[in-house]
């Protein structure tokens, strides 16, 4: 066996499954699996294994296909299989020619349901060689700011999109007032000087205003006094003549353009005239080239409008793949109604711990792979709709955590317990049981044990429980007493295993918030201080945390789920 080659292999294979990125412990984890004696020198294979890494992570994640094509072939069709079984094919999808777009409006921080239909759009783009257009939708001076502009590339970035592209509609203004004056001279549109009011009145009742009869000359004139700042805000607005009769209200004659004099994040004032979403959309699709929109089934309604303006400029509809909208059940995600919470200090803000938000799963500990998995195995197949519940998004993230992070001991209202006639002892724990390599933590203990308030509670007299990894100890009325070291000499008649901390005074104080947004006390072992920011573990028999924030005298952690 050649074993540079063999390290070659599954790094290459892992690293192309993330992103160019390989996981040492799941690589060693592979190559152990395939040769078992080599678990005799995981150390200098852990060497190995890393170097190598570091290596082929220079390389780009198509230089890392070819690499392994060249060694392994097999694994890269396995591969290939696997992407292509995850979502259906789309219609009329030419390789190198697909355009999806990605089109936030940033008025908001977007949630869990609008990174997986990104996400979507972002692997058809990739599966068909094709393009993932990053368009901002920020036509809305009054609801759009750098805040949610910034915040939102940083989220799509960080859910694993590489857009290709990035088009800010503001910047296209000129070209949709162009549009506009194609469709005046159409007679397809008209200046109406109706009020809000009345125009919401009449097309509830199917019924036209006078304006509809004006005459292109006049719709140009007042098109021009429009763009001249002749008219307040709410005086004018320039509507699509569509059919006042449709039984699709959207149709019946909506408002392309409206005034706002408010002060634009990135045009400042130049521009007061602005297109509304629909018609910004629906030229937009022309004017990124997009070939494929993958939605949810909410825009239905609008596409019948999108269709007909492209109608009255020859331009060709994109290929629509529509798929259910997905929710996740109980938590709050319009953006609208977040935006409220946050004023009225229901919650702490976009990320706070009771919401759905991507800001707010990343600060609690669910991860890119997460995202990306519920989008293409979940979400893309179901044609239907989603209600996403937390044991789904629990579950896919609890896999793939699972084997990633450490294990810690973390005592939740410790009670202090005393094991009488127990040896000193050095208790040695992995820091994963199934990763050998990622090393252990050694406890020193003597008969002084912090347990948890609820296992403290679950104690009965006479029986016999086991301090994991640690020793066997007897309830006798009320008082421990050491029994065996052996876990076999537990297995027969234990109660239960409970985790542990030794009493010392290198224990950390940790506190850690919870998705209610309530806060969990209690103990943690000291090799905790050695965590950093950001990083995610397991607190054995509690669940899965993201360290938040370093204190001197307190670690807090964000619970990620069970
Ligand atoms: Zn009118």
């Amino acid at each position: 066996m050649d074993l540079k080659l063999l390290i070659k292999k599954w790094a290459l294979h892992n690293a192309i499954h993330y992103d160019g990125k390989a996981n040492q412990g799941a690589v060693i984890g592979k190559i152990l699996s395939e040769h078992k004696e080599l678990k005799d020198d995981v150390k200098s294979l852990a060497k190995e294994v890393g170097l190598l890494i570091k290596e082929i992570s220079k390389l780009s994640v198509e230089q890392q296909k070819k690499e392994l094509e060249k060694i392994a072939p097999e694994l890269l069709i396995e591969q290939k299989q696997e992407q292509k079984d995850d979502l259906p094919e789309l219609k009329n999808a030419v390789k190198g020619n697909v355009v999806t777009r990605i089109p936030p409006e940033p008025s908001k921080y977007n949630h869990i349901g609008h990174a997986l239909i990104f996400l979507i759009n972002y692997f058809y783009a990739k599966r068909y060689d094709g393009k993932c257009v990053l368009r901002i939708e920020d036509t809305n001076p009054e609801k759009s700011t750098k805040e949610f502009l910034d915040a939102m590339k940083e989220d799509i970035a960080w859910i694993g999109v590489k857009w290709d592209k990035e088009v800010i509609a503001s910047n296209d203004m000129q070209k949709f007032y162009d549009h506009a004056e194609i469709l005046i001279k159409k007679s397809k549109a008209y200046v109406c000087a109706c009020s809000q009011e009345k125009v919401k009145q009449l097309r509830e009742k199917k019924k036209e205003c006078e304006c509809r009869k004006n005459t292109v000359d006049h719709n140009l004139k007042e098109w021009k006094s429009m763009l001249d700042k002749k008219y307040k805000e709410g005086e004018r607005s320039l509507r699509f003549i569509g059919d006042m009769k449709s039984n699709n209200g959207v149709m019946r004659d909506p408002i392309l353009f409206r005034i706002s004099y408010v002060k634009h994040f990135l045009q400042d004032n130049k521009y007061h005239v602005w297109p509304m979403y629909d018609f910004e959309n629906a030229i937009e699709e022309e004017l990124c080239g997009v070939t494929h929109v993958i939605r949810t089934t909410e825009f239905m309604m609008r596409a019948e409008l999108h269709n007909k303006l492209r109608e009255c400029f020859g331009y060709k509809n994109p290929e629509v793949l529509e798929i259910g909208r997905f929710e996740v059940e109980g938590a709050e995600t319009q953006g609208r109604l977040i935006r409220q919470m946050i004023e009225e200090k229901k919650v702490t803000g976009w990320d706070d711990p009771r919401l759905v938000t991507i800001k707010a799963l990343k600060r609690r500990g669910f991860i890119p792979e997460t995202f990306k998995e519920l989008a293409v195995k979940i979400v893309g197949l179901s044609r239907t709709g989603t209600k996403l519940d937390w044991d789904i998004i629990s579950s896919v993230n609890r896999k793939i955590l699972d084997k990633k992070v450490n294990r810690y001991f973390f005592i939740q209202d410790p009670v202090e317990i005393n094991v009488e006639k127990a040896p000193e002892k050095k208790a040695e724990l992995k820091l994963h049981p199934d990763f050998v390599e990622r090393g252990k933590r050694i406890f020193e203990t003597k008969g002084k044990f912090y347990v948890t308030k609820t296992d403290f509670e679950r104690f009965k007299t006479g029986k016999l429980y086991r301090l994991m990894d640690c020793l066997n100890f007897v309830n006798k009325k009320g008082k421990f007493v050491f029994d065996s070291l052996e876990y076999e000499k537990y297995k027969d008649k234990g109660d239960f295993i409970m985790h542990w901390l030794p009493v010392s005074k290198d224990l950390v104080n940790v506190e850690i918030m919870m998705p209610d947004a309530k806060i969990t006390k209690g103990l943690a072992e000291a090799l905790v201080e050695d965590l950093k920011t950001d990083d995610i573990i397991q607190f054995e028999r509690f669940g899965f945390c993201r360290l938040d924030k370093k204190e001197k005298d307190k670690i807090t952690f964000w619970f990620t789920n069970k």
